[in-house]
């Protein structure tokens, strides 16, 4: 196993290579569409500043990101990409999509309209329309919408529209929620034949070409995320979690460890404390519940995740493979971020961008 070269923080490796690679596999589904990227939240906890010129380099033209503030550190790495910023232009918001060259996503009428008057004011610039289809969440409302398509005007304004919904269950091929929000926005897309149309998430990647349109946006799969949970990842790990050993120690039966003295020995057992904790973003649901892996083996969380800290089961492995200041995979080398996001009881999508600040980060295939 790998050793400590100094230092006692643990060790996050992120494969630009695979993230590359996960995006040409995405790309290389969508027949005749184009293969966008969400990189909102720091590029899903992983660093936009590393990730976004990674996928810009594999292709990739258009960028989603959630706020302005996350749009404006985008256009700063990527001068030349289509950024479309999901949560709305807010009133005042104008001048700052226009400083950084962004396409705000339009959720409402009121939008629509702010934006195609600082148009008409200005000159012609790019829009996105969200039409909500079944989320409830963000977009103009079914009624909106309809509205929309009866008196078109104001997209006028724009020099190029992008239409857009949001799956609710594309990670589940067997809702029937899929084929009714496929067929309200294929009919939404028709009626602006010009906009370029765009539907699908990751998991809606894998729902088959009537989902595709023009334009997929996929995130979670291009990090490792599996987009089809019900199937083996067609995705490559791009995340590594190491955690660095920083004591070992024998105890005796009837100890107990940690917080709540929650577990206890039935047996004489030997332990590894790991510097990883719920601060560092390995959830505290993963008490007693959690795993890691020294090589090949399996190595069970015992008693509670304390805030910077982990305790592990390492009874029965050769002493010499679990020493201070060794390492062992806070994530499954296979199942990596998946396996984990399971035994959390939460998803991929909150294990990434949950990773903490502490550990020491290097980033390979730059
Ligand atoms: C985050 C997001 C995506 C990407 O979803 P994944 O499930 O990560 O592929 C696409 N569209 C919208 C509106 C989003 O908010």
């Amino acid at each position: 196993m790998p050793t400590a070269t100094g230092g006692a923080n643990s060790l996050l490796t992120i494969d630009l290579e695979a993230l590359a690679e996960n995006y040409r596999r995405l790309r290389g589904r969508l027949e005749g569409a184009r293969c966008g990227a969400a990189v909102k939240a720091d590029g899903y906890g992983l660093g936009i500043a590393e990730v976004a010129p990674k996928l810009w380099a594999a292709g990739c033209r258009d960028f989603y990101a959630a706020t302005l503030e996350e749009g404006a550190v985008l256009r700063a790495l990527l001068p030349e990409a289509a950024i479309y910023i999901f949560n709305g232009l807010l009133p005042g918001d104008e001048t700052g999509f226009v400083e950084h060259g962004l396409v705000p996503v339009l959720n409402d009428p009121g939008q629509i309209e702010r934006w195609a008057v600082h148009c008409r004011a200005h000159g012609p610039l790019p829009a996105a329309v969200h039409c909500d289809t079944g989320m409830a969440r963000l977009g103009l409302t079914p009624e909106d919408t309809e509205a929309l398509l009866a008196e078109p005007g104001s997209l006028a304004a724009f020099s190029h529209l992008q239409v857009m919904s949001h799956l609710a269950c594309a990670d589940t091929p067997g809702a029937e929620m899929n084929a009714a929000q496929r067929q309200a926005f294929a009919r939404i897309a028709a009626a602006l034949p010009d906009a370029t149309a765009s539907l699908a998430n990751s998991s809606g990647i894998f729902l088959g070409a009537g989902f595709h349109f023009d334009l997929a946006r996929p995130g979670i799969a291009l990090y490792g995320g599996n987009p089809t949970p019900e199937a083996a990842n067609p995705m490559r790990q791009v995340v590594r979690l190491q955690g660095r050993i920083l004591q070992v120690r024998q105890i005796d039966a009837p100890q107990t460890v940690g917080y709540g003295a929650t577990f206890r020995a039935q047996q004489p057992m030997r332990l590894a404390t790991v510097a990883a904790g719920y601060a560092d973003g390995y959830f505290r649901s993963l008490s007693n519940r959690g795993h890691a892996w020294v090589g090949e083996e399996r190595v069970a969380v015992v008693g509670r995740v304390s805030m910077d800290l982990i305790t592990l089961d390492v009874t029965g492995l050769p002493e010499r493979e679990v020493v201070p200041g060794g390492l062992v995979d806070l994530l499954s080398p296979e199942e990596g971020v998946n396996a984990l996001a399971a035994e959390a009881g939460t998803i991929p999508y909150e294990i990434l961008t949950a990773l903490g600040r502490r550990y020491q980060r290097s980033y390979r295939g730059r």
